[in-house]
């Protein structure tokens, strides 16, 4: 018996050593852990707040988006080997052109576009993403915080992190006053330290989950070799720690060799070239905040399109990100029991309870069927709006039905086009006068590979006050009959207040 157990507690020691052989504990880089004035919780409710502000100031793609849904399968991977606490991990698009990429405290991660048309391979794109997720395992962001704050502090941390993250001069250098920083210290700008851990740790993550983690390295290399190292975003946030490509190799030089590790894939090669047609905006652009008025961006995480509506976002034939959105049937398309009321700025309407009626910020809204916004702009659904007028405005049915050609003309201009398919009708909506013209266009909406067209169907009520409201009914000509009835309820329905 004695000997048995012997053997035994050999025998597991040995099948122990051959798993070490296999994951030299010894041998892989481990995680560093700093100073850390924050509980998990709190990094988890401040990072949350942060993301929201993200969302505000920069166009996210939508979750839905095919090349959100691919970093997001993509991160899932790498998570799976990331060490430490278990954060609640998510990936998120930036529209933006910036070589670049951050990650929020408590695991929210953005990629921007830019990062997505410069990566060479899957494995490049993994390993800028598995150093991210190594920022987050490390908190390095909190500890960054920790070292600089000083004790009586009166912000959180949240307004702290969205300042300077979002680039927010004015509270930003409040901010950095209030915390003894200099000008050009930000949160997310790591140390050089801590970049080197996020390299090695990143390298390790992604060997972990199966690719070649010389693909690290080489994304680097590569953005050095095209865009040099000057200006780019990248390296002003995660600057080089010095000998960053010889500092990864000699670590990735540590792990066992093994066959077959994936470089790239065919669907890295499907999402990137997605991502070379999708619109991406500069720095500047962000900023100023032109991307607002598209209507393609989500409002937060886990959101749809911001469905920010204004007469140019309509979607038919416009250039757009993503690879088109898809049809929609049944259901959705309006039969869905009584309507409701949306109480808009100036205006009310009536609309089937099972779509949303979002209200834009210049007194608008966009009303649609879930599926009917994305990243394709709106496919089904209706956008209502102002349109002002000036002399002495719409005052009879000539002038009103100038009013609605010149609209006619504004809407065919913003969408590459579009053929007026009916004649001008007038309506009285509400004690209104009122016209509606039909349109024929592109859709959003693809469907075996091509774009199906599109009917708008624009209706320009005259305003007691002489300005015009507008309702621009949208749907791929497939669909538009199915869909009439909803609209045209929704129409009776309109008042302008
Ligand atoms: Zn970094």
């Amino acid at each position: 018996m004695m000997e048995l157990g012997r053997r035994t507690r050999a025998a597991l020691l040995l099948a122990a050593a051959v798993v070490c052989a296999e994951r030299p504990a010894w041998a892989r880089f481990q995680p560093v852990t700093c100073k850390n004035a924050f509980t998990v919780e709190q990094e988890q409710t401040e990072g949350a707040k942060v993301a929201a502000q993200v969302y505000k100031q920069m166009p996210v793609l939508p979750d839905s988006d095919p090349i959100s849904r691919y970093v997001q399968g993509l991160g899932a991977k790498l998570v799976e080997q990331a060490p430490g606490y278990k954060w609640q991990y998510n990936f998120h698009i930036v529209a933006s052109e910036d070589i670049n990429a951050f990650a929020l405290p408590g695991g929210s991660i953005f990629v921007n576009l830019g990062t997505i048309q410069a990566a060479e391979t899957e494995a490049q794109l993994a390993g800028v993403m598995a150093h991210e997720i190594s920022h987050v395992v490390m908190r390095h962001s909190t500890c960054n915080i920790t070292k600089a704050q000083t004790p009586k502090l009166g912000f959180g941390i949240a307004s702290v992190l969205s300042s300077i993250v979002l680039g927010d001069s004015a509270l930003a250098s409040v901010a950095q006053g209030a915390l003894g920083l200099g000008a050009n210290a930000t949160m997310m700008k790591m140390s050089r330290d801590a970049e080197r851990q996020a390299d090695l740790l990143g390298a390790g993550i992604l060997y972990d989950a199966g690719y070649d983690p010389r693909g690290l390295p080489q994304f680097f290399e590569t953005i050095k070799a095209k865009y040099g190292e000057g200006g780019l975003s990248w390296f002003s946030d995660h600057p080089d720690p010095g000998n960053r490509t010889e500092a990864v190799n000699k670590e990735i030089a540590t792990l066992p060799r093994r066959a077959g590790a994936t470089v790239t894939t065919a669907e890295f090669t499907r999402i990137h070239a997605l991502g070379m047609q999708a619109k991406v905006y500069s720095a500047k652009d962000v900023e100023a905040g032109v991307w607002r008025r598209t209507g393609l961006y989500a409002s937060g995480p886990g959101a749809a399109a911001g469905m920010v509506p204004a007469m140019e976002t309509v979607a038919s034939g416009a250039p757009r990100t993503g690879s088109g959105a898809t049809r929609l049937s049944g259901v959705m398309l309006g039969s869905c029991g009584s309507q409701v009321r949306f109480q808009g700025s100036r205006f009310s309407v009536s609309y089937p309870p099972c779509w949303k009626a979002v209200g834009g910020q210049d007194g608008s809204a966009t009303v649609a069927p879930p599926g009917g916004s994305g990243s394709a702009g709106l496919t089904y659904g209706a956008v209502i709006g102002f349109a002002k007028q000036g002399g002495d405005g719409v005052s009879d049915a000539a002038t009103l039905s100038a009013a609605t050609m010149e609209l006619a003309q504004r809407l065919s201009k913003s969408n590459g086009g579009l053929q007026q398919v009916s004649k001008l009708q007038a309506l009285s909506l509400g004690g209104q006068m009122a016209n509606a013209v039909e349109l024929r266009g592109r859709s959003g909406v693809v469907e075996g590979g091509a774009q199906l067209a599109e009917r708008d169907w624009l209706v320009a009520v005259a305003r007691p006050d002489g300005d015009l409201n507008y309702i621009v009914f949208v749907a791929p000509e497939p669909d538009f009959e199915a869909m009439r009835p909803a609209f045209t309820a929704m129409m009776q329905s309109f008042r302008a207040e």
